[in-house]
């Protein structure tokens, strides 16, 4: 039997407007929930990302601005205007998009984000208060999106083993930071694996829940699955299709044809796991903005 797909479009949507009233509630209190994102450069799939996030923003009644700097701006420039938002009381989250053009330092440039409006959970400070359980800190929305598409389909982490493929500083790693909490959508089993990860599919085979973020076309194939497990796609990769009118087409790291035939349940690439970013980013700023209030 084919594999229930996961929603990510609808649980995203569902999950925007139960946060409406949290955003009433805020602007009832005088507070309107803002976020400024900074756009280094014109790399096209990060001019699309700002775009949905401004959008999503919009639709929610959150203030957005985007500030777009030219890819040859100077480092202490960039650190300028992150410390003018910082400063800048109507702005409470602030998100610097990446990847940033090769001349900055990615970690000078993300570090410089006042931890208070870090809503991407990248600064130091909320990288410790999220391995900590502290729900002060900010949780990085792709994996945070993760962890509800997971608790919003009914799949149980407590006790299962979960297998996470990819250990960058914004998925793996905080991924599984998430599933060992004690709590819900928690108390998980985690493996990590890398490009060091000796047989891999050997491991993976394991997963009761496979988490796949490593930028590799279809890279998890059939063999890698084990029959009945929930698989999370969080690849997003372009690939050439000469059929479509932009070029190409999104797919993810899995294999979604082979897999789904395997999987209980499995995200589609597109609709599975961007909209949840998106959506958690809008959770993470109101987080902010009701934190900076209280
Ligand atoms: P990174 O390039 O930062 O990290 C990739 C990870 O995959 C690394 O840990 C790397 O291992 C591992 N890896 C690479 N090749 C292999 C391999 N052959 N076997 C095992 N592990 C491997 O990627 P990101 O985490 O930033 O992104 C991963 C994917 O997720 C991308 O497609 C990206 O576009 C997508 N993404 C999607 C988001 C969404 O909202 N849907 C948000 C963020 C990312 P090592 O450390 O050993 O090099």
């Amino acid at each position: 039997m084919p594999a229930k797909l996961i929603d990510g479009t609808a649980i995203g949507r569902a999950m925007r407007t139960e946060l409406l009233p949290r955003i009433a509630e805020l602007k009832h209190r005088g507070i309107t929930p803002g976020l400024a994102v900074i756009l280094v450069g014109e790399d096209p799939a990060s001019q699309v990302y700002v775009r949905m996030k401004g959008k999503a923003c919009e639709e929610a009644g959150i203030c957005s601005e985007t500030l777009r700097l030219a890819a040859d701006t100077a480092e202490n420039a960039v650190i300028g205007e992150i410390d003018r938002l910082n400063a800048d009381p109507r702005i409470h989250g602030i998100l610097v998009q990446t990847p940033l053009p090769k001349h900055l330092n990615s970690a000078r440039v993300l570090h410089r984000v006042d931890p208070r409006k870090d809503v991407d959970g990248f600064h130091p400070e909320n990288v410790g208060k999220v391995v900590l359980g502290d729900p002060t800190g900010f949780r990085p929305a792709t994996p945070f999106g993760v962890q509800h598409l997971l608790l919003k389909t009914g799949v149980e982490t407590k006790g299962a083993h979960v297998v996470i493929v990819g250990r960058s500083n914004i998925v793996g790693r905080p991924m599984a930071a998430l599933l060992i909490q004690d709590g819900p959508g928690g108390n998980a089993t985690v493996t990590i694996c890398h490009s060091r990860t000796r047989d891999l599919p050997a491991v993976t085979r394991l997963a009761d829940i496979l988490i796949v973020a490593i930028g590799k076309p279809k890279f998890v194939t059939g063999e890698m699955v084990r029959p009945g497990a929930v698989v999370i796609d969080v690849g997003v990769n372009r690939v050439a299709d000469p059929a479509r009118e932009k070029g190409y087409r999104l797919v993810g790291d899995v294999d979604f044809e082979a897999a789904r035939h395997l999987a209980s349940a499995i995200t589609p690439v597109p609709g599975g796991v961007g909209p949840m970013t998106i959506t958690m980013l809008l959770y993470n700023t109101v987080q902010a903005a009701t934190q900076w209030a209280d």
